[in-house]
């Protein structure tokens, strides 16, 4: 980059005035009402355009995050440790 390329802070914060992040975009769910991001299924009801895409009456296992997942992993003994133990 070359000096005549520099901008001045004036210039450089006109640029950056239009860099902030906004809100996600959630419209209401037409069945229940409760809020939805754009074109996703309903977590609250499991439809997607007025069709039930998700079937929430049969829950799944909760899925762990990974944070959640390495935090576990971090406390539990290790299988391969638990194995010798039972060895010896
Ligand atoms: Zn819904």
């Amino acid at each position: 980059m070359v000096n005549r390329m520099r901008h001045n802070r004036s210039q450089r914060g006109s640029t950056r005035s239009h860099h902030a992040l906004k809100g996600i975009a959630l419209t209401k769910c037409p069945d229940c009402n409760s809020p939805v991001m754009r074109h996703q299924a309903c977590s609250n009801c499991g439809k997607y355009r007025g069709r039930v895409v998700i079937n929430l009456e049969k829950k799944p296992k909760a899925v762990k995050t990974a944070k959640v997942a390495k935090a576990e992993k971090a406390t539990k003994p290790k299988k391969s440790e638990k194995k010798t133990e039972d060895k010896k």
